[in-house]
């Protein structure tokens, strides 16, 4: 009989649909608060209004496109302003570092928005049909109409949620009430429509069914973090010098000497959300949410055994536990030089922004002068130089602004709507507010005034007075 060829290689492995099992514990509860207070913070942020008179928008948090402002309910950044973002998404990412280096990926296990949607729509999923069991029934049933029904019913549901997600993210660009209204009155702009259909797919697709592929094939974050990470780092951790060799509990009650604490009931495998099975050692698959302690530890407690058989533990902690000694106590692995370090320049940066923020002028002058022609001789042999001015007023109320001229002896400056004949070294401007005014300056300086730098000051009166100068040139023949 001739002899069958071997089966070739399989270089794909068709993924194992995860059915995680509802488990209740100190960490679960801690993932219920952070998933209450992010959903809450993300989806209602848009509707908190904020008093800022009648000259600017009354949206609390508000990125202002058209008229490239941002708005965080007391702060509003301008433009030129921009490296207040830059250093909050520094700090951002600072942040990132300090939890990596101290508690491993607790941000994946908490409170990354690809965890949070995954775990609402696996909510969705025992809501709809049941707990781990009644899933994996249902998913190897065939098609019938009860099951159509039930698909349908979540599949909508999932929607619902892609479509709050959408509608939400929108909100943050424009007035949400008016928003709203515009929207289901089929007048709000285009991009609307659009950015709500993506987000809508988007979020289904990533947090209702491809879920834990996100953070283990597609995500790079995983990758990054393990570089941050040291032996202090504490990370959900099975302690196998304590587990194994595990057994059931039928074995293990007959021979107690035999094996180790690991009963081997695969409670850790069937919460974990990932569908990882964390006895087999650190690994990418792993997002750090901690609900493998939680099953454990209620399993520990069932057979009357000490707690803590998978546990946050630092690799350094481990080697000793499982030489015998004991772990340094958590608090002195998070306090160590590293995580103070992150710790300082977050904080540091975080100071410096405030600091800025408090110390910041409300008003900007910009000054450009005309290049061509770079000067004009006037009528009575003076030489006149062209500028434009642009008058940044970066309060919530008109003000009156007063151009000064320091320096450039003798010369008189006018504007498009101040006469030659009212030329003056001070003039004052009424600007709007939360408006830059662009003004055109003609500065006019005796003959025989030579080539120069000199000063055009902006200054303003009333209770809290603010300046600002810019230093330009002055331009004359000859030279
Ligand atoms: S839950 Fe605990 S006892 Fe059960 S298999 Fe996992 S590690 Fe072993
Ligand atoms: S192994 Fe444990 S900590 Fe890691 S993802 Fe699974 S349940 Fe969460």
């Amino acid at each position: 009989m001739a002899k069958s060829s071997p089966q070739p290689a399989q270089l794909y492995e068709p993924r194992k649909q995860v059915h995680n099992k509802r488990i209740d514990g100190p960490f679960r509860r801690f993932k219920w608060f952070v998933m209450a207070v992010t959903l809450t913070i993300y989806y209602g942020t848009p509707w908190i209004r904020w008093d800022r008179g009648p000259y600017a928008p009354d949206q609390a948090v508000l990125v202002d496109l058209a008229n490239r402002r941002f708005y965080m309910f007391g702060i509003e950044i301008w433009p030129q302003e921009f490296y207040f973002v830059a250093g909050l998404l520094i700090m951002a990412g600072i942040g990132l570092f300090l939890v990596t280096s101290a508690v491993g990926r607790a941000w994946c296990g908490y409170a990354c928005p690809q965890t949070v949607w995954t775990d609402l729509f696996q909510h969705v999923d025992r809501f709809v049909d049941g707990d781990r069991n009644a899933r994996m029934r249902l998913d190897a049933a065939p098609w019938t109409w009860g099951k159509v029904l039930r698909r349908g019913f979540k599949w909508t549901i999932y929607l619902i949620i892609g479509f709050w997600t959408g509608g939400a993210w929108i909100m943050y660009f424009a007035d949400a009430p008016t928003l709203v209204y515009d929207f289901w009155r089929g007048e709000a702009a285009p991009i609307a429509y659009i950015t709500v259909a993506v987000l809508t797919l988007t979020t289904v697709t990533l947090g209702g069914f491809m879920r834990e592929q996100v953070c283990i094939y597609m995500c790079p974050w995983p990758r990054i973090q393990t570089a941050m990470m040291d032996e202090h780092s504490l990370l959900v951790t099975y302690k196998d010098w304590r587990g194994e060799p595990r057994g059931s509990l039928k074995k293990a009650e007959k021979n107690p000497d035999a094996f180790g604490d690991c009963i081997d009931c695969m409670q850790c495998v069937q919460v974990c959300p990932t569908g990882i099975d964390i006895r087999e050692g650190p690994q990418i698959g792993c997002i750090t949410c901690a609900l493998c302690i939680d099953a454990c530890d209620r399993v520990m407690k069932d057979i009357g055994r000490p707690r803590g058989l998978i546990d946050y533990a630092t690799l350094e902690g481990s080697k000793r536990e499982a030489a015998g000694g004991e772990a340094r106590p958590a608090w002195k692995e998070l306090l160590r030089m590293r995580t103070l370090v992150y710790l300082g320049i977050w904080g540091s940066i975080g100071f410096a922004l405030l600091f800025a923020l408090g110390a910041r002028s409300h008003v900007d002058l910009g000054v450009s002068p005309d290049r061509n022609p770079p000067f004009m001789l006037l009528s009575d042999g003076s030489v006149r130089n062209s500028y434009t001015l642009k008058l940044r007023n970066m309060t919530q109320a008109p003000r009156d602004m007063t151009l000064t001229l320091e320096g450039l002896e003798g010369a008189r400056f006018w504007t498009d709507s101040i006469p030659i004949e009212d030329a003056a070294r001070s003039i004052t401007i009424r600007v709007p507010a939360d408006a830059t005014q662009t003004v055109r300056a003609y500065v006019a300086a005796p003959v025989g005034t030579s080539q120069q730098d000199f000063d055009f000051v902006l200054s303003t009166g009333g209770e809290r007075p603010e300046s600002d100068t810019n230093t330009t040139r002055f331009t004359a023949p000859g030279e």
